[in-house]
């Protein structure tokens, strides 16, 4: 895995190619860029062939670890076949980053995960002994990852950012003696909670180690004010090598949070967020375009003023509790009796299936009926919006138009969506 920068705007984002990737190294990607959320290898509501219908699918395929075990170690050919994934790199993290994951269950020797199947404890040797079953192309080391709420004693998150790197010389060391890993990339875990010394301490020791990448931790939507978190992500990225490439880990996933990180320095996101949204009935709606010639703005929509005329949507203070779930200004509601008579697509000019063939009365329809068919089509738009979303991204960054498209976002956020002429 090799990161080739193209632009680096100090302060204001890095635009590359990611390159290299998969074990025989035949992919590459975009970054900023984000992955492709799954729960067991599929696209939540989504046959492979509907995923299809989308363009620009990311190459890396996010699956979470543990959800698939014993049926994996009888299996033995690794987690991509038995999910008949192909072309895609596969990258495997601790958590589900739409999950929420309780606090408390980790000592200095493990960590919990949640799934279907509830609580598991994981030793690093069970951690390591997960992966070679998974054959992943790419996975983090384990971390102890619950520092992230701002209430938080220093000396817990001292102890988090000592635990972290411990387990990932030890992940490291069994990686090393393993031929099952041959070739599988590791991406090591910065912590630090809200604790500036302690998240210069955690990227400093983990540069050092011979890792591929850097996940960064504890940034999740609640955890702190953006000021703070932007604060801390530069003095992080500060000490990391240019080269290699920063994920942003656990529950980064708000378009104005995005940008944020992006600006600080950050590379690669988890796509989770198009998911919370199509869970809750709702489809992502926010105005991404910055070509002057709305006509030529590929998916790029413009947007009406409706979400202002539905009244505010719960505003998003930095520091919601239950901002998993909360509706955030990025979407619209179509559970909302208003749409069932709103004969318009979901997004103006998107060019998704759902936006190409089916109004918004239709999906509230589907909605209120509690038809399966809601979520695949919700799915397909909002996934769609979302990597369009993260086109625009790198566009602007291509451009020296990145203050634009960030007045586009953050006056969605604030509720002052522009009217068209
Ligand atoms: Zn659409």
């Amino acid at each position: 895995m090799k990161l080739e920068l193209t632009r680096v705007i100090q302060g204001r984002g890095r635009l590359g190619v990611l390159k290299g990737l998969g074990r025989t190294g035949q992919h590459s990607m975009e970054v900023p860029g984000c992955l492709l959320y799954t729960h067991f290898g599929t696209v939540p509501h989504l046959t492979q062939d509907t995923l299809h219908t989308l363009s620009s699918l990311p190459p890396v395929t996010q699956v979470t670890l543990a959800e698939h075990q014993e049926v994996l170690e009888e299996f033995k050919d690794g987690f991509r076949k038995f999910a008949g994934l192909h072309d895609t790199v596969l990258y495997c993290s601790l958590h589900d980053p739409a999950t929420p994951c309780p606090t408390g269950y980790t000592t200095n020797k493990t960590v919990s995960v949640w799934g279907s199947g509830g609580r598991m404890e994981l030793t690093v040797a069970k951690f390591m002994a997960l992966q070679k079953t998974v054959q992943p192309d790419w996975y983090h080391s384990m971390s102890d990852g619950e520092t992230w709420q701002s209430n938080t004693s220093r000396k817990r998150v001292r102890k988090s950012v000592d635990r972290t790197l411990a387990h990932l010389d030890e992940c490291l060391l069994e990686h090393q003696k393993s031929q099952e890993l041959d070739g599988v990339e590791v991406f090591g875990v910065v912590e630090g909670g809200d604790i500036f010394e302690e998240r210069v301490r955690s990227a400093k020791e983990t540069a050092k180690r011979p890792v591929a990448g850097f996940c960064l931790d504890g940034f999740q939507t609640g955890s702190m004010d953006q000021a703070l978190r932007t604060q801390l992500i530069t003095a992080v990225t500060k000490e990391l090598p240019e080269d290699k490439p920063r994920l942003a880990l656990f529950g980064v996933g708000r378009p104005d949070e995005v940008l944020a990180c992006v600006e600080a320095g950050m590379d690669l996101f988890e796509s989770f967020f198009p998911f919370q949204v199509t869970e809750r009935g709702c489809a992502l709606c926010f105005n991404f375009n910055i070509s002057l010639d709305p006509e030529r703005a590929g998916s790029a929509p413009p947007l009406e003023t409706e979400k202002e005329a539905a009244g505010e949507p719960q505003q998003n203070g930095d520091l919601e509790v239950d901002s998993q779930t909360q509706m955030t200004p990025f979407e619209i509601n179509l559970k909302e009796k208003r749409y069932q008579d709103d004969f318009r697509p979901l997004v103006e000019g998107c060019r998704c299936y759902c936006c190409r063939n089916h109004q918004r009365a239709y999906v509230h329809h589907l909605l209120v009926t509690n038809e399966l068919l809601a979520g695949v089509l919700l799915m397909i738009h909002n996934t769609a919006h979302y990597h369009s979303f993260f086109c625009a991204l790198r566009h602007a960054l291509a451009t020296d138009k990145l203050d634009l498209l960030k007045k586009r976002i953050l006056s969605e956020r604030d509720g002052q969506t522009e009217r068209r002429e």
